[in-house]
C-alpha cells in the first residue's frame, strides 16, 4: 500500500498553471508535461507530505491533486528515475 498525490488531467490541463511544480520538496517529483498540458507524479518519488494538494486546492483554487492509494488509480502512474510509463 502507498499513499501518493495525483492530479487530474482534465481539470489540470484547463488551467494553464505550474504552481504546485514549484513547492514540491521532493526534485522532480512533481513536473509539468507540454505534452498533456499538466501536471504529473512520479510515483517513486512523492513523499505523500500533501503540500501540493494545499497548493492546488487552498492556495491555486484549482482543486486537481487529491491523495490516493496507488492500486486505485484508473489512468496509470509515472516512474520519473527509469521513464517507464504504465498504464
Ligand atoms: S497547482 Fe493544480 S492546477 Fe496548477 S499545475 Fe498544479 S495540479 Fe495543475
Ligand atoms: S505529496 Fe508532497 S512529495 Fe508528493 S507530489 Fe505532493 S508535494 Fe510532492
Amino acid at each position: 500500500m502507498y499513499y501518493i498525490a495525483h492530479v487530474d488531467k482534465d481539470i489540470c490541463s484547463s488551467k494553464n498553471c505550474h504552481l504546485c511544480t514549484q513547492y514540491c520538496p521532493e526534485s522532480n517529483c512533481i513536473n509539468y508535461s507540454e505534452e498533456d498540458k499538466s501536471a504529473y507524479v512520479s510515483v517513486d518519488r512523492c513523499k505523500a507530505c500533501e503540500i501540493c494538494v494545499y497548493i492546488c486546492s487552498d492556495i491555486a483554487k484549482n482543486d486537481a491533486i487529491q491523495m490516493k492509494w496507488i492500486e486505485d488509480l484508473s489512468d496509470g502512474f509515472v516512474f520519473k528515475k527509469s521513464g517507464l510509463v504504465i498504464r
